[in-house]
């Protein structure tokens, strides 16, 4: 035999109920004897509770829910059943709701209420839906019977969650199930005490009641049906890429269920691992799907088996002197919690025996509090116990799974994946039996840490990474073309999903957790609201999720003042904008160790030389050992277009025109020929190398003229240049003649940047290089009398998203 529980999830509504006649009448048609147990309705505990309090304080605002309930249960019955059973199941629900209400108006005129009181108020949600139950399978030609479990589960007077006297429940059920032979319906969750007082077996006790029966008729399966694919590896109300888990161990879905995973009452593991009954968790709504079982044995392919979290808990920590090596503390501490009845849900103990730490939940933390103060009151008054302090806003997480006891590095993964995203944790506690790792970390990171840790243990293969963009002009509208094109090649042979969470133009922004979609962002982002860039950083902290990155692809000034505030927030940042470090030394070092501090990363290697591996090339020499003795390079495409263009019959200012018209430079070519963008290139280049240097100490030799420089237009500029051709000419064919080419060269030397029109031999790497090509040279300790050169291409919107996407997938490969 089977028993067949079915959870509020599960009846409530139509559907459900239809889903749960078609289980049951499955189990019918194919022979197999089955019992059914009931959950209320969804949510009507929940109102009865409520009712209750609303009652005892004369609010007669209870009328409009009983009314409510009354409606819910009247409508099914209405929509289900057949009219010849209709209205003696009208009728029966009619009588208890009028009992309900008699019990409610008695609250309401004492004002009191008692947890004897509300356990009876409580117990008509699962007398009504095993009411409507049984009737609406009577309709459906099943013969099933309506069972009121209160006589048959006895129970001490723990009224809210009493404790089952098992034997005489086990003997009453057996001897019940053995003159039945209809179907029974049974109501979960409720029992009565030795004077036959109604009491509740907790919070989800229906699984209790179900596991109860099964042990007792010692049933094939217990069936705990609700509304997901079974035991998840996470809440999927809080992770988003969970998976069901086949098969776990009853120890494992215990420590699972204890931490938070709602999907089944812990207490209803203990009588059926007792008899080595699987529990199994099925899906009402997906019945053909397999779902959990669980048993003696854990068959998890993973290193972990779940991972869940209750995500409201107090903190408190006792320390003081007075601890160290006096034997029997915490029996002391402990017995003075269990007194007051508050129940210990994690604790941890540093070794050094001066602090002891406990995880209770909110409501309890002041009787906590004060329970120790009572206990440890003479302590107190001599020094030797500091007063109890209360950390709230607390989230516990737990990893479980056996698998954990056979294999080192569990701890440092789960470790890692917080750090990287700067979860702080407050408290540690590893069971002995190894099953399970609890680590209590601040609430507003819960969701940021379950999905870590979700990520880091299930999907290592798959990881994703969210990102913010700023700026969708020729840099960010590339970069999203390109990701949409990767897409399919990233999730292919990378396992990398990149999400795109949050977007903004100059005027628009939009948010999306689940992902902008990459082809059709533009119409979207017409819709978003007005960009405000405190309102874009409020979002990116209140989403705070894990893996995340922000690429600034503005070359905007105000963009870089939030940069501190996402590095803070323990967010990645990838930019092509060369402002925040060419700007004062103090911001740069201040955004690198900012990034540097929060273990997150701050990459820009697109400020120099655009796609060109030039900063990654810097760094991996210096981090292997080399010593830079020079480095020298063409930095400007444009520049270098120029130089490599002019000739006898093309003057100079013939080719900055050409440039021009060409699209090369930008709409005034001084700008360009100003060098400034150069000398903020080399200048990053040189605080690369480790060297404090400030704007002003690049020695920029002009190429230009002043009269050129003050010249008021274009035009007037042209005319200056054109005047000075022939200087220029003079200084060119002299070189020429010497076999010399004019180039525009960035260098640093003994600690010395500048920028300086210089000579290029036929040996000088610089003498080939052609058309708009940047080249930087590395001079180093290695590479001497070879130099170490890249060239390429130096700008252009293709080659600059991808250097932004390249620093993107840095941070995935780190993520990892
Ligand atoms: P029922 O009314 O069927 O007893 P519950 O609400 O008590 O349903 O439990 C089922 C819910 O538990 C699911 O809807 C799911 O949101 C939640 N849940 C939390 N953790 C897990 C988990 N690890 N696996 C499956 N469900 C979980
Ligand atoms: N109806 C009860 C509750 O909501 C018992 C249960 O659902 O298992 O807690
Ligand atoms: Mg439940």
């Amino acid at each position: 035999m089977k028993v067949l529980k079915f959870g509020g999830t599960s009846v409530g509504s139509a559907e459900g109920l239809e889903r749960v006649v078609h289980v049951v009448n499955n189990a019918c048609r194919h022979k197999i004897a089955i019992a059914v147990v009931v959950s209320a309705f969804n949510d009507v505990t929940d109102q009865l509770v409520h009712m209750g309090s609303l009652a005892a304080s004369g609010n007669s605002g209870y009328k409009t829910i009983l009314d409510e309930i009354r409606k819910r249960h009247e409508n099914i019955i209405t929509a289900m059943v057949s009219a010849q059973e209709q209205s003696g199941l009208l009728a029966d629900i009619g009588l208890l709701i009028s009992e309900l209400r008699d019990t409610l108006h008695g609250v309401s005129l004492v004002r009191d209420m008692t947890p004897k009181t509300q356990d009876c108020i409580s117990s008509f949600g699962e007398r009504f839906s095993a009411t409507v139950l049984a009737g609406v399978l009577r309709s459906m030609g099943i013969d099933a019977e309506y069972l009121d479990m209160r006589p048959l589960i006895k129970t001490d007077g723990h009224f809210g969650s009493a404790r089952v006297n098992m034997e005489a429940a086990y003997q009453n059920i057996q001897r019940h199930f053995s003159i039945r032979s209809a179907l029974q319906v049974a109501t979960g969750f409720i029992g009565s005490s030795s004077r036959n007082e109604t009491t509740t077996l907790g919070r989800g006790g229906s699984d209790y009641t179900a596991a109860l029966i099964g042990t007792a008729l010692k049933a094939e399966e217990v069936e705990i049906w609700t509304d997901v694919d079974g035991f998840m590896t996470a809440d999927p109300r809080k992770v988003k890429k969970v998976f069901s888990i086949e098969s776990l161990s009853y120890e494992e879905a215990m420590e699972l269920s204890h931490f938070g995973a709602k999907v089944i009452y812990p207490p209803a593991l203990q009588p059926t691992s007792g008899l080595s009954i699987p529990v199994r968790v099925k899906n009402t709504f997906h019945p053909e799907f397999g779902g959990t079982v669980i048993g003696r044995k854990s068959a998890s392919a993973f290193q972990v088996t779940g991972i869940s979290s209750i995500d409201q808990i107090a903190l408190l920590r006792v320390e003081g002197s007075g601890l160290i090596g006096v034997a029997g503390i915490s029996g002391r501490l402990f017995s003075a919690l269990a007194k007051n009845g508050i129940s210990v849900i994690l604790i941890s103990q540093a070794s050094s025996e001066h602090s002891i730490c406990f995880a209770v939940s909110p409501q309890t933390a002041e009787a906590a509090q004060k329970a120790i103060a009572d206990e440890f009151h003479l302590e107190m008054l001599a020094g030797q116990v500091d007063p109890v302090i209360i950390e709230r806003n607390l989230s516990i997480v737990a990893v479980v799974g056996e698998n954990m006891r056979k294999t080192p590095g569990i701890s440092g993964r789960l470790f890692q994946a917080l750090g990287k995203n700067g979860v702080n944790v407050a408290a540690i506690a590893q069971g002995s039996s190894e099953l399970n790792i609890s680590v209590v970390v601040p609430q507003a990171d819960e969701s940021k840490a379950l999905n870590a840790l979700h990520e880091a243990f299930f999907l290592s293969q798959t990881k994703t990474l969210n990102l913010y963009l700023l700026g969708k002009g020729l840099i960010g509208g590339t970069l999203l073309k390109q990701m949409l094109q990767q897409a399919k090649i990233l999730a292919g042979s990378c396992d990398l999903e990149m999400k795109l969470v949050g977007l903004g133009s100059s005027k628009k922004m939009i948010f999306d957790e689940n992902g902008i979609p990459l082809a059709t962002w533009p119409k979207i982002l017409e819709e978003g609201e007005p960009l405000r860039l405190p309102r874009f950083l409020e979002k990116i902290k209140a989403l705070n999720l894990p893996n995340a990155v922000f690429a600034d692809c503005t070359g905007s000034e105000d963009v870089i003042g939030i940069y501190e505030d996402v590095l803070s927030s323990n967010i990645s940042i990838v930019t092509p904008n060369k402002i925040a470090n060419s700007g004062a030394y103090a911001r740069y070092k201040q955004l690198k160790d900012c990034a540097a501090r929060h273990s997150v990363k701050f990459l820009y290697e697109t400020n120099v030389g655009a796609g060109l591996p030039v900063i990654s090339t810097l760094h991996d020499l210096l981090a292997s050992g080399d010593r830079i003795h020079k480095i020298e390079a063409v930095l400007s495409g444009t520049l270098s277009f120029i130089f490599n263009t002019v000739s006898h019959d093309r003057p100079l200012s013939t080719v900055v025109r050409e440039a021009k018209n060409a699209g090369l430079s930008e709409p005034d070519p001084r700008t360009d020929l100003t060098g400034l963008d150069v000398a903020r290139k080399i200048l990053i280049l040189s605080r690369e190398t480790g060297l404090a240097l400030e704007p002003g100490d690049v020695v920029l030799e002009p190429i230009l003229s002043q009269a050129c420089l003050n010249a008021k237009n274009l035009e007037s500029f042209f005319k200056q240049l054109e005047s000075e051709d022939g200087i220029f000419e003079k200084k060119r064919a002299l070189l020429e003649n010497k076999n010399q080419r004019l180039r525009y060269i960035a260098s640093l030397e003994n600690g010395k940047a500048s920028v300086a029109l210089k000579s290029a031999g036929p040996d000088d790497p610089f003498y080939s290089l052609s058309g708009s090509d940047n080249m930087i040279v590395f001079t180093t300790e290695r590479y001497h009398d070879r130099p170490l050169v890249i060239k390429g291409p130096g700008a252009g919107a293709e080659v600059t998203a991808a250097g932004v996407f390249a620093d993107i997938l840095r941070i995935a490969n780190y993520l990892s």
